[in-house]
Formats: C-alpha cells, sequence, structure tokens
C-alpha cells in the first residue's frame, strides 16, 4: 500500500521541524521522518536571534522557548582568551546590551539549545497535525512529474513503506542523503576545523558568569577550544579542536585526558569534572550549488554549512524551514503559482552565503588568525545580516532606484519591499500568518482588495518606519517580508492589489 501526504519532511533537527511547524499550522498534511529515536540531546546551537523568536511567536512557541532557557533575557558574554582567568585577547561581547534593536523588534532574542527548542517546536507540529515518525529513515527517492515516490524503512522492525508526496523537504543534515542521491554539489571549505563536544558537569564557581550565555573561545598554547555554560546549571559544553592532518583522531581523547584539557582550561587543576556526553563535529563553510531539483527542496544544513561562530546556523535552519513552509502552502492551496517554488532559492541563497561569509570573517578573529578571507564579501554588521536582510526575488516587487544594497541598519527601518516590515507592538500580532495590508490613516479605499486583511494602524511611527504618507499602504508577505507599498494613495486600490498579488504569488 502507499501512503499518500502532501509534503514528506526528512529530518527532524531545526530546519525539519521548522518546516513541519509551519506547513502543518498552514493546514498542509505533512509526514515528518526521523532517523534518530528522538530529537537532539546535545545543546549544539544554542540561541534564538530575534527573527527567529519573531518566527517562533507566529508559530505560538516564543514563550515556551523564552521560559525553558533561564538564561535568555540576561545577556550574552563572548571573550577571546587562553583559559577561563587567564589572559583575555579579546571582550567581543561584555552583556549583550550593545544589541539595541528596538527600532525594528518588540522581541527579545533568546539562548536555549538545541535540545531544549526542538522538543517544543515538535509539540507545536505536531498539536497542528503534523505526523512525525521516528527511528524511520528514507532510503529512496524518486521523482517524476507529478510528485515524489519515496521508502521509508523502520529501523527496528525493518518493515518498508512507500510514500507518495507532492513534494519533499530534504532536512537531512549536513551529509544529506537526498543532497547526494540528486547529485547537487556543493562548493566551499571543508576541514576548517575538527571539533569534539563534551558535555560535562562540574562547580566552575565564578570562573563562568552566572546567569548569561558566557562563551570562550580559548587560544591555549596546549588546545583551542569553544567552552560555554548550558541551560543546566553547574552543565557546561567544551568543544577541543582535533587535528586529522596530525593524525589526531576523536578516539585519542580519551576521558583522562579530557579531565585534564578541562581542568587547563578552566584554571582549575583539583576539578573533577563529570562527563555526560561526547561527540565529534567538523567545522565546514559549504553551500548547496541548488536548493531545489524538481519537487525536492534542501534546507538547514542540508543546503548549507556554515562554521558556529556567529551562532547562525541553527538559526537559519529555522529560517529556511519557515521560508519554504509558507511558499509550498501557498502553491498547495492553489493560492500561487509553482514558479512561487523557485524564490526559494533566489531568496535563501544569498542569506546562506552573507551567514557563511560573516561567520568565516568571525572564526579568523576568534580562533583561527591564519584564515584566508580574502575572496569572501564583506562581512556585514551581524544586527543588519540578521534583521535588516534583503530578499530579492520574483516574490518582491522591488523599488526604483535600487541602491543595491544587501542589507540595511536596523535602527532605520526603511520598510522597503524585500526588507522585513518593522515589528512594532501594533504590528507584530497582524503579520506571520497570512497576507496584510498595513494602510497609514484611511483603510476604507484599500479594503476593496481582495485576498488580504486591512489593517489601518495609526501614528506617525507607523508611517515614519514604513516610509508611508496619509493613504498609504504596505503589502506584506505571510513569512512578515515587505512585498510591496504604496507610499501615497492609488487610484483604483483593489485592482492594483490584484496586480501586485498576481505578479509576486507568479499566477
Ligand atoms: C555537535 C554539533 C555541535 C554544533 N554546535 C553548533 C553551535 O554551537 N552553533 C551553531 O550555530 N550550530 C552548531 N551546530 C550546527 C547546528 O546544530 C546545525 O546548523 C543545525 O542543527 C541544522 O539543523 P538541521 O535541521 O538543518 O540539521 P540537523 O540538526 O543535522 O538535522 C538533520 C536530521 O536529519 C536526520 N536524517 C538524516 N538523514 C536522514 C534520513 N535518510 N532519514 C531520516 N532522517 C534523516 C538526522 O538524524 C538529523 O536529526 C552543531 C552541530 C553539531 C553536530
Amino acid at each position: 500500500m502507499v501512503e499518500r501526504t502532501q509534503v514528506l519532511v526528512v529530518g527532524a533537527g531545526l530546519s525539519g521541524l521548522s518546516a513541519s511547524m509551519f506547513l502543518a499550522r498552514d493546514g498542509v498534511d505533512v509526514l515528518t521522518v526521523e532517523r534518530h529515536a528522538g530529537t537532539s540531546v546535545h545543546s549544539r546551537a544554542s540561541g534564538q536571534n530575534w527573527r527567529t523568536m519573531e518566527l517562533f511567536h507566529w508559530a505560538g512557541i516564543d514563550d515556551d522557548v523564552l521560559t525553558a532557557s533561564p538564561r535568555a533575557s540576561q545577556g550574552l558574554r563572548i571573550t577571546v582568551a587562553t583559559s577561563l582567568a587567564g589572559q583575555v585577547f579579546h571582550r567581543l561581547m561584555e552583556d549583550g546590551s550593545e544589541f539595541d534593536v528596538s527600532a525594528t523588534t518588540t522581541l527579545p532574542h533568546g539562548m536555549a539549545g538545541q535540545e531544549v527548542v526542538e522538543p517544543i517546536m515538535l509539540a507545536a507540529a505536531e498539536k497542528a497535525g503534523a505526523r512525525v515518525r521516528f527511528r524511520t529513515e528514507l532510503t529512496e527517492l524518486v521523482q517524476d512529474n507529478d510528485g515524489v515516490t519515496a521508502t521509508l524503512r523502520h529501523r527496528d522492525s525493518g518493515e518498508e513503506t512507500v510514500v507518495r508526496a507532492d513534494y519533499v523537504v530534504a532536512a537531512d543534515g549536513g551529509r544529506s542523503g537526498i543532497r547526494q542521491l540528486l547529485g547537487i554539489p556543493t562548493e566551499g571549505l571543508d576541514g576548517l576545523s575538527h571539533c569534539l563536544g563534551v558535555v560535562f558537569d562540574a562547580d566552575l564557581g565564578d570562573r563562568v558568569k552566572a546567569g548569561v550565555t558566557d562563551l570562550f573561545y580559548l587560544q591555549n598554547p596546549e588546545f583551542t577550544a569553544g567552552l560555554s555554560n548550558t541551560d543546566v546549571a553547574g552543565r557546561y559544553v567544551f568543544a577541543p579542536d582535533y587535528r586529522p592532518e596530525r593524525g589526531e583522531s576523536p578516539d585519542d581523547f580519551g576521558h583522562d585526558r579530557l579531565v585534564a584539557m578541562i581542568r587547563t582550561a578552566t584554571d582549575l587543576p583539583e576539578l573533577d569534572p563529570k562527563i555526560v556526553w561526547t561527540g565529534s563535529w567538523e567545522i565546514a563553510a559549504r553551500i548547496a550549488e541548488r536548493f531545489r531539483s524538481g519537487r525536492v527542496f534542501l534546507a538547514g544544513d542540508a543546503a548549507k554549512v556554515t562554521p558556529p561562530s556567529g551562532g547562525q546556523g541553527g538559526n537559519t535552519a529555522v529560517g529556511d524551514g519557515a521560508d519554504i513552509a509558507w511558499k509550498l502552502a501557498a502553491v498547495l492551496r492553489g493560492d500561487a503559482g509553482e514558479a512561487l517554488l523557485d524564490t526559494y532559492e533566489a531568496e535563501r541563497k544569498p542569506i546562506a552565503r552573507m551567514i557563511v561569509d560573516m561567520s568565516l570573517h568571525n572564526l579568523k578573529q576568534r580562533m583561527h588568525p591564519d584564515l584566508d578571507v580574502s575572496g569572501l564579501t564583506k562581512a556585514e554588521d551581524p544586527l543588519s545580516a540578521v534583521l535588516g536582510f534583503r530578499y530579492r526575488s520574483t516574490a518582491v516587487l522591488t523599488e526604483e532606484p535600487d541602491d543595491g544594497s544587501r542589507v540595511e541598519d536596523v535602527h532605520m527601518p526603511t520598510g522597503r519591499p524585500g526588507f522585513r516590515a518593522p515589528g512594532m507592538a501594533s504590528t507584530v500580532d497582524l503579520l506571520g500568518h497570512s497576507w496584510v495590508l498595513l494602510c497609514a490613516g484611511d483603510a476604507s479605499r484599500w479594503s476593496s482588495a481582495a485576498d488580504v486583511d486591512c489593517h489601518v494602524i495609526e501614528g506617525e511611527e507607523f508611517a515614519a518606519k514604513y516610509g508611508l504618507s496619509a493613504g498609504g499602504a504596505s503589502l506584506v508577505r505571510p513569512d512578515g517580508i515587505v512585498a510591496w507599498r504604496a507610499k501615497e494613495p492609488v487610484e483604483d486600490p483593489a485592482a492594483e492589489v490584484k496586480r501586485v498579488l498576481d505578479a509576486v504569488l507568479s499566477r
């Protein structure tokens, strides 16, 4: 028997769960399969930037994520040093208060680890109707003009099931078997470093600042490593590099050696850390040449792998999942033409490029001074990359003259098409679900427009941030991106909105 679903999501990490959660919320029949027995046990990518929290707010899980992570509102300190009490080379961030993004969002950032966030996303996806199956892996995938046929295998029973889906989201991680099956090459740098991940429990006293996320990049004569606290009191992650080019492998780092390294890293020679988990990880900077092959879309690490310096791997995974979800939902509902799906790569690949380049610049500054970054695009201000990014695609009507910028200053949002609609107390809850028209002043004429909810936002602050005169309006997509705006009132609003929607939805 062949099982039927509209969208098959392969992988229940951050990108797969994001796609599942938003697809199910939008009424799409979604089946998600994950080869592991459950969600991540390791904190891995900790931290939700403001854009992720905006998406989580629209999914109704932002409060749960904040509550689950006591460190969230307390701040972030980033230090480059020899050891926790040793020589400090740079203090990159003191407490996070350097980040004033109040001009463009009212939401806080989060600091929760993946082991905390993924179960919250899973619960939201299942509550919205997604079917999620663990211990189930995709083993084969064949596509034709009408759909995709996938073979799934249960890892305990060995039982095989055939699933027929309209589309597949390949959220199957950095080594994506689906990407390889589709023959999509990646370009970039492998093996920038090889890392161990060591989760340990110990009393580090005041070596690590209580309450805040305290992240150390350690350049010690004996090793280079990351060290950070976690959401669990007394639990830390130590991530030393190992060097395959010197013949090293994770197996060389037995318990006693790791304990000795942790003692050196913490300047606590008597420390008795209890090691609770170890794993290994290769740091790479790779982007898939294509994010789409027919009816299959690569998301998260399957589409790009970025160094962790900058904390964007997990955040962009969530962003990819949310982006492909609203577009697939629109096409499956019949609201949009198939060509809307091409905007997924057009919009998300430049973000991947920007994030990967930014993370490589950070990696050079924090851990690898010899890294050659000369061929990379210049590092954008991290706040602009996260909240001031710009999409260019057929799903946006770019205004002329176009200054060609990739980002804008988050302290002065402009409301131009392609950028995030500035999040204000008066707008944030209107966005993130469907197409909306936000009108400055008089909405009576705009309310005749079909297919969109029309809201009047009073006040000069709104008009200034969205760049509208009285009687003007902004058309905002379901992902909170401005698709088009009429700065001034127009002659026939209903006809104008229809013309714009037909264009940006490829219909
Ligand atoms: C040890 C480690 C530490 C990390 N630390 C950081 C960090 O500090 N900061 C940061 O930004 N990022 C970090 N990352 C990267 C970050 O975790 C990823 O960017 C993020 O998890 C990407 O999410 P994803 O859903 O795309 O992929 P993943 O989280 O890798 O999820 C992919 C999922 O697909 C499943 N899967 C694969 N193939 C199949 C199949 N055929 N059938 C069914 N399921 C399949 C896998 O089991 C996996 O659960 C770390 C990664 C690792 C491994």
